[in-house]
């Protein structure tokens, strides 16, 4: 046989219902069913006391709208010819239930007592209408009051069951029952017939009391999940269904906050031995998760939970050490205010012992400590205790856990590298639990951040916020869509792009958006970038990566605040790394404090290896004495193809005819970018350079930088062929070749046209390439030299997607 147990999930409408009477007769052996009152309901009954004993009268509205909530359910399950009785019944204990209220209410005192006796009519009405609703759908069933058969202590809103006696009692009327016993689930009664709780979520704990009593095979317990989760489905998306538990591993789960099962509901189906299986009454024939039963698992892990709120209390002082019983005292105090500790921690110091409780708790856990060591802290052996508040605490729980080393360290990478403080740690001596306190804003991306590095270790998910949808934002995302595919299956990576945005519109989704544009996306708004990094920021989701393809120079200003929340900054915009020398170090410093990446790699020469280099070579010690490079494409292609024969002004025209060229041909021919691109590469070898200290030769005339048009500047170009002609002269005369050469060393930085010998490593330099030669102590006799294209959106797009990349691995 088995007992069946629908939440208030399952029962929450008409349609809900006809489905969980659809699952109860597809379980012939089903020897009782126990619900719950309809979801929301219980709620709504605590509001109705509050408001009443608070003297307000907005409570008879809350009884006409749970009047019209019962009464319409039965319209749509009952059919009219058989409804009356129901409805006359419903209608008659409404009434009791309003009567009660308006004493409440007279009285201005709703006692836990009282509160019990109202909070019973959630089920008490539920049972009711679905056992009426299985007569009407055909198949016999009774109404059945736990009060009847449940019997309790007198702790009112969380009481006690007596085992023996309710046993007996249940066995008597299940086996009296008229048909298939539809039960209440969470009311009970003392002794002398008082109406009791068994604490919220109860209805769980009813069918295993039922379920122990019978001793039925198997206890189910259906609900609107696929069974007990790795973690909380709605805040962990990547959480699935765990096939089987043992009873350890689910109280350790459900007493750390996973809402799915009432804690105390274990205990009845431990003692007996009976499986409790939990079930979607959304998704009958997937198999759910089984607590107890017969089946090994090799399983590590089993889930994460957490407890969204609690308060951390600390007791400290130098009076502690080595004084015996001080810990007793503490807990004795708290034990003596029935204050419950969820967990406590204590450092081998013995300077402190901190532990944590329920914050409505926090206050009366405070005074009760400070009166008992009121004469040490008078003394100053011990402080006044100290409160945290806003912290969770989240649970690692794992019955296999102790036979793994190295376990809490994956759990304290994954917290450190998403920037969560850990505010206290502590694991159980049966190694079945870790737990740690956190910020209560950082328990979502705790969760999702643990919980990716213990169950998803393979697949690692990254969060991409876009900045700039111009021609290398759409290819990066164009590229990012093509290798999404080997990403995941040859690197275990899912990049995802949760915010895009340029400077019309943004669209931000922790699901993911697919739009290549802002302006396409379904979820697009008006832009602001200041609420796009806000947002950003306050969705606090691990592995979050801000990728700026913009030119702007006002947003390398936020990189600061993002870097420092933990959100590393990939970027090819020149701005963030040639802005004042100070601003560039503060980066640097706040990148390393944070443990995050600024990644910059195509700032300088777009996908070549360049940065990447020398950061390589001197963090792996070699010494670097100079740099030499031609870092333009467009002047590369310049003293490329400039000879004898074709004049100056028509070798930078034909390259402008040939897309090299910015619109301006003089923004390239000034020598500015080689400059900052130059004073990049003099600070990440250490030079402390500012912009003006680098020194750059402007290869425009003067009379052609005053020219007021590009056709002009052609003209005025021409004009000064004699300049550029007298150069090419004297290079051909040397055997030699002209280059536009950026150099650093000896801690100057410099760029200027020069005549390079045939013996020189880019004397055989060709097209528009780039190059880069690093001479150092280990490449001393020969430089190592980096070659190939330095521009173009599909280089600088893969370089930026290399680097969002080296930030997840
Ligand atoms: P019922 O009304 O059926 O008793 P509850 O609302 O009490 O249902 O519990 C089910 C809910 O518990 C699920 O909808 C889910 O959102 C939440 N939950 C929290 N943690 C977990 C977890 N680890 N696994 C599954 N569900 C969880
Ligand atoms: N209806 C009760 C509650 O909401 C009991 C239960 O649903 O388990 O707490
Ligand atoms: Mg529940």
């Amino acid at each position: 046989m088995k007992v069946l147990k629908f939440g208030g999930t399952s029962v929450g409408s008409a349609d809900r219902i006809l489905q969980t009477i659809e699952c109860v007769r597809a379980t012939p052996d089903c020897g009782a069913v126990v619900v719950s009152a309809l979801s929301g309901v219980t709620d709504e009954l605590m509001r109705l006391g509050a408001l009443a004993s608070a003297g307000d009268s907005g409570f008879s509205l809350i009884l006409s709208e749970l009047q019209n909530r019962h009464f319409k359910a039965i319209e749509q399950l009952i059919a009219p010819a058989t409804r009356g009785r129901t409805l006359a019944w419903v209608k008659s204990t409404l009434n009791e239930l309003e009567e009660a209220v308006h004493g409440v209410f007279v009285l201005r005192e709703c006692s836990p007592k009282t509160s019990d006796y109202i909070l019973s009519f959630g089920e008490r009405l539920s049972a009711f209408i679905i056992a009426a609703a299985c007569v009407d759908k055909g198949f016999p069933a009774e109404y059945v009051d736990a009060r009847e058969m449940i019997l309790t202590d007198d702790h009112f809103g969380n009481a006690e069951f007596y085992p023996e006696a309710s046993a007996e009692r249940i066995c008597a009327r299940i086996k009296a029952s008229q048909g298939l016993p539809i039960v209440t689930g969470f009311i009970a009664a003392t002794l002398d017939g008082r109406t009791t709780t068994l604490g919220r979520g109860g209805s769980d704990l009813t069918v295993s009391i039922i379920g122990a009593a019978l001793a039925v095979e198997e206890i189910e317990i259906w609900t609107d999940v696929d069974g007990i989760m790795t973690a909380d489905p709605r805040l962990v998306p990547t959480a699935f269904p765990i096939d089987h538990l043992t009873y350890e591993e689910a109280m350790e789960l459900s007493h750390f906050g996973a809402k799915i099962i009432y804690p105390p509901t274990i205990q009845p189906a431990l003692k007996k031995g009976i499986p409790i299986r939990i079930k979607n009454t959304m998704n009958p024939s997937f198999p759910g998760s089984v607590i107890g039963g017969s089946q090994k698992t090799e399983r590590l892990v089993t889930g994460i939970s957490s407890i969204s709120q609690v308060a951390f209390l600390r007791v400290q002082g130098l009076g502690m050490q080595g004084v015996a019983g001080t810990s007793k005292r503490v807990f004795t105090a708290l034990a003596d205010h029935a204050i419950s500790v969820i967990l406590i921690t204590q450092a081998s110091s013995e300077h402190t012992i901190c532990f944590s409780v329920m914050p409505d708790k926090a206050e009366e856990a405070r005074k009760a400590i400070d009166q008992e060591f009121e004469h040490e802290i008078a003394r100053q052996l011990l402080e006044p205790v100290v409160v945290e508040k806003d912290l969770s605490i989240l649970s690692v729980v794992g019955e296999q856990m102790r036979h793994m080393p190295g376990l809490g360290g994956r759990v304290f990478t994954a917290l450190g590298a998403n920037g969560i403080n850990v505010v206290a740690i502590a694991q159980g001596s049966s190694e079945l639990n870790i737990s740690v306190v956190i910020s209560a804003q950082d328990r979502k991306k705790a969760l999702n951040a643990v919980h990716d590095a213990l169950f998803l270790s393979d697949l690692r998910t990254a969060h991409i916020f876009l900045v700039g949808d111009g021609l290398i934002g759409t290819t990066l995302l164009k590229q990012l869509a093509e290798s999404r595919e080997s990403l995941t299956s040859r690197y275990h990576l899912n990049l995802q792009v949760t915010g895009i945005t340029n400077t019309r519109f943004m669209a931000l989704s922790e699901a993911g958006i697919s739009a290549l544009k802002a302006t396409e996306a379904a979820e697009k708004e008006p832009a602001s970038i200041d609420e796009f990094v806000n947002i950003m920021l306050g969705f606090n989701l691990p592995h979050s990566i801000f990728v700026d393809c913009t030119a702007s120079e006002a947003l390398p200003q936020r990189y600061g605040k993002i870097l420092d929340a933990n959100i590393s900054v990939v970027t090819p915009n020149k701005r963030a790394l040639t802005g004042s020398l100070k601003g560039y170090s503060d980066l640097k410093t706040v990148e390393r404090r944070r443990n995050v990446h600024f990644l910059y790699e195509t700032c300088v020469g777009a996908g070549l290896p360049i940065i990447g280099t020398l950061n390589d070579l001197v963090k792996s010690g070699d010494e670097i004495f100079s740099v030499e490079a031609v870092l333009s494409g467009t002047l590369s292609y310049l003293f490329n193809n400039y000879r004898a024969g074709v004049s100056f002004a028509e070798t930078v025209k034909r390259a402008q005819e040939l897309g090299y060229t910015e619109p301006d041909p003089r923004d390239d021919l000034s020598g500015r970018d080689v400059g900052r691109k130059l004073l990049i590469l003099a600070r990440e070898i250490g030079y402390q350079l500012e912009e003006n200290e680098v020194s750059v030769e402007d290869l425009v005339p003067a009379p052609a930088a005053a020219a007021k048009t590009v056709p002009e500047f052609y003209e005025r170009l021409q004009e000064q062929e004699n300049i550029f002609s007298a150069k090419l002269s004297e290079a051909n005369e040397s055997g030699g070749k002209l280059v536009y050469l950026a150099s650093v060393s000896k801690g100057r930085a410099e760029a200027k046209l020069s005549i390079i010998g045939a013996d020189h490593p880019f004397y055989g330099l060709s097209g528009s390439d780039n190059i880069v030669a690093f001479t150092t102590k280990r490449y001393s006799t020969r430089p190592l030299v980096v070659k190939g294209p330095g521009a173009g959106p599909e280089v600088t797009a893969a370089g930026v997607l290399a680097d969002i990349i080296r930030v997840v691995q």
